[in-house]
């Protein structure tokens, strides 16, 4: 509008000035008479219009190109990690783009790597934010040092990065040289004023050329990202602090795994998980005195599946308590139809006894299904004990106090040292499996066997053996003292309606309205009135 008016008054200031502008020359001269009043004040009013429409150009100008300025600065402030300068997830796929279009005019190879720090909740949790911050800053420092000019660096998120490098096609080993130089300087300690923080890192990385491409170049650049994320994952079930390539196989590895762990969640909701149940016995006698409760996930999609596969994963989702505590409830419902004689062990994750109220939840669900505290046998494995011995130790004892009885279960495969075993106050001790397995050969395994009975005795703490799966190995346990024992020869573990049935038979089960009644003092009374009848 401003260009047009300016030229308007351009094209009147022609019109009148070619008309007016003789005429005065002329005047001046003295040829002819002054112009017109009116045709002078009008080519007066054109030259202040001229010069307003120039002055309000160059104005307008100047604010376009300070605008100009300011919408580039945005865009670089969109594409930038405010913290580290380092481009972020939005930009750096693009960047890839562009880096692989240049590589391939070269003939090279492009490799992004993922780098994920291992222990940075830790930092956060320990020294606040701002440490958190500092730290994250000094290590995208690192990595920025560490790799060539020509690469890419990108924050994703947290405390996620990722790279992009050139390397010429074939030379792998160049990469893994360069991430390799990642793991080592990123660890070294970060000195912060007088404080000195250590890291780790996992790594992912994929080949441009080991997967398949789509076309469209920044997709393609946004899957190399979560490739190496699904490598970098691997690193750190493996253990963290290292490096993987990408494979296919992990891909289908992680979406099982995702399966599973969606599974497991509706699993729970839909009470698809049951309590199983093994017999235990006292050798001598062949009498049945209990059972312990083994898990199992009736799922509807992939049928029967055993706890070694979904305990693990509802320990790392964070559902392990739930999960525990449902199956806990349910054998209490069971066992309260069993002879009052009769245990149940329940097996307790880890990841329960680091929780400080387990033992209250326990008591809690003790009372509510009116349970008596000594009919119940927690087992701990070995392997727990030495996250925390203190915590085990306080657990323990306060289990005890209760009146649960505590076993040590997989005795045997922890390396748990005898100093150890001597301040924790287990009620028994469970010999792993695996040394009864073996006893069917004569030799080693039976001076082994024998020397954790002798070592059980001595420690006053009574043994079960578990794994016994025939008499071969029933009777050399038997002649080796006073043991429990359990296994397949006496049984697979098998749900609650089977369990009835077979306490049926014996004369085992307490009629459903006696326990309706019952008080827990009631039932050690009956325990006292009651005709065992049932052995092996
Ligand atoms: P575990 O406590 O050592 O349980 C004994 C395991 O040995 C059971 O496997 C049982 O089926 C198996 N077994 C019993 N007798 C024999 C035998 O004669 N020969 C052989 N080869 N195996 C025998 P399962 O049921 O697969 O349980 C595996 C482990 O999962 C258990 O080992 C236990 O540590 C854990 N687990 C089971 N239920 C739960 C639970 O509710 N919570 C937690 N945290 N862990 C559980
Ligand atoms: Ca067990
Ligand atoms: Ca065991």
């Amino acid at each position: 509008m401003t260009t047009g008016i300016a030229m308007g008054a351009i094209i009147l200031f022609v019109g009148t000035g070619g008309t007016v502008l003789p005429q005065l020359v002329r005047a001046w001269q003295g040829l002819a008479s002054q112009p017109d009043l009116i045709f002078t004040n009008a080519l007066l009013l054109n030259v202040a219009l001229v010069l307003l429409g120039w002055n309000r150009l160059k104005a307008l100008k100047a604010e376009l190109e300070t605008r100009r300025i300011s919408e580039k600065e945005a865009r670089r402030l969109a594409d930038v990690d405010p913290l580290t300068g380092c481009y972020n997830r939005r930009s750096i796929g693009p960047e890839i783009a562009n880096l692989i279009d240049d590589a391939k005019a070269i003939d090279n190879d492009v490799a992004v790597i993922l780098l994920d720090l291992d222990n940075f909740k830790q930092v956060n949790d320990l020294n606040g934010h701002i440490i958190g911050d500092t730290v994250l800053k000094k290590i995208a420092e690192r990595i920025a040092d560490t790799l060539p000019a020509d690469a890419l660096l990108a924050r994703l998120g947290g405390d996620e990065f990722a790279c992009a490098i050139q390397y010429k096609s074939g030379q792998r080993d160049r990469v893994e040289h360069t991430a390799a130089l990642l793991i080592d300087r990123t660890s070294k300690p970060l000195h912060l004023d007088d404080l000195s923080v250590e890291v780790t890192i996992s790594i992912g990385i994929v080949g441009e050329a080991d997967v398949e491409t789509y076309g469209n170049r920044i997709e393609d650049a946004q899957q190399l990202i979560h490739k190496a994320d699904i490598a970098m994952y691997q690193a750190k079930k493996q253990g963290k602090n290292r490096m993987f390539w990408f494979e296919p196989s992990m891909e289908y590895e992680l979406r099982f795994r995702n399966d599973l762990e969606n599974g497991i969640r509706k699993g729970i909701r839909e009470g698809e998980f049951l309590p199983f149940y093994e017999q235990q016995i006292d050798l001598d006698t062949g009498d049945l005195v209990g059972f312990e409760m083994l898990a199992r996930w009736q799922s509807p999609e992939l049928g029967t599946v055993g706890p070694d596969v979904f305990i693990p994963i509802a320990e790392d989702i964070g559902l392990i308590s739930e999960l525990s505590e449902k199956l806990i409830a349910q054998a209490f419902q069971d066992a309260r139809l069993w002879h009052p004689d009769l245990s149940l062990s329940v097996n307790i994750s880890p990841v329960q006894l680091r929780d400080p109220w387990f033992s209250q939840k326990l008591v809690r669900l003790l009372v509510e299904h009116n349970f008596p505290a000594s009919r119940l046998d927690i087992e701990i494995t070995e392997s727990c004990l030495h996250e925390n011995i203190g915590m085990a130790r306080n657990m323990i004892t306060s289990l005890r106090n209760q009146g649960v009885r505590v076993s040590l279960d997989d005795f045997g495969t922890g390396y748990s040292s005898l100093a150890q075993l001597r301040t924790l106050p287990f009620d028994r001790i469970k010999i792993d499996r695996s040394f009864i397995s073996e006893l069917r050969d004569e030799g080693a395994s039976e001076k082994l066997v024998d020397a954790i009975i002798s070592m059980g005795n001595g420690l006053n703490m009574p043994i079960t053996a578990e794994g016994i799966e025939n008499d071969e190995i029933l009777g050399v346990l038997k002649r080796m003292g006073q043991l429990k024992g359990q296994g397949y020869h006496y049984g697979r573990p098998e749900p609650a309606e089977a369990v009835r049935t077979r306490l049926a038979e014996a004369g085992l089960l307490v009629a459903e309205e006696e326990v309706a009644a019952m008080q827990p003092s009631d039932m050690l009374a009956m325990s006292r009135e009651m005709p065992r009848r049932f052995s092996h």
